[in-house]
């Protein structure tokens, strides 16, 4: 179902990676196309939200400045504000983000020859309680929304130039604990508007 975009204040613009590829798509389109912009300009807005990410709006310099200026009165992009970044002798890096409540969660991107493996989370705590895992004695704090899941790789490009080629969910988290957000998320990494990452 295609989403109404609401013009008002700008906490509540209309946020596009909350959105399945398809869905932000149309939406855009329709936008576009009542601001007097050509349609296809929806497309290329969608291909810089994921497979080749722009850290803003206003970032998507291949679209008339006025039509940038419009989308960012409407609709909003959010990044996860990274709170702390290590990387080790292996090549291996390790990422905080701090989302907007304030909870942080951890990605890991993994080298290995021409392979870049990313470890994201789903959750913001975990409430199984693993006996072996550091993030079960934290406890549970909430399900990570969809942008939150599938925005860890967007950063991950964004921050380091590299485009993930395996995802794995063993982040913070239990991803069958949050299926709602987990299930669209998995669209988005294979949907070649989206990440494009192919599944096996
Ligand atoms: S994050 Fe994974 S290993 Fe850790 S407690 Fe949750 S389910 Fe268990």
């Amino acid at each position: 179902m295609m989403r109404e975009p609401r013009e008002s204040r700008s906490e509540e613009r209309v946020n596009l990676l909350d959105m399945l590829p398809a869905e932000a798509e149309a939406t855009l389109r329709a936008f576009a196309t009542a601001n007097g912009e050509r349609p296809f300009r929806a497309a290329q807005v969608v291909q810089h939200l994921w497979s080749s990410p722009r850290a803003s709006l206003d970032d998507m310099t291949g679209l008339p400045s006025a039509f940038r200026e419009r989308l960012a009165e409407v609709f909003e992009i959010p990044r996860l504000a990274l709170s702390t970044r290590q990387r080790s002798v292996d090549g291996t890096e390790k990422f905080l983000f701090r989302l907007a409540d304030g909870e942080h969660i951890e990605t890991v991107a993994i080298p290995d020859g021409s392979r870049l493996t990313l470890c994201i989370s789903s959750q913001a705590g975990c409430a199984l309680q693993c006996s072996f895992c550091a993030t079960g004695a934290m406890g549970f704090a909430r399900n990570l929304r969809l942008f939150e899941i599938a925005g860890q790789v967007r950063e991950t490009i964004l921050l380091t130039g590299q485009k993930p080629t395996n995802i794995v969910f063993m982040g913070m988290g239990e991803p069958l604990m949050n299926w709602k957000a987990v299930d669209p998320t998995l669209t988005i990494l294979n949907d070649p508007s989206g990440f494009g990452i192919g599944s096996r």
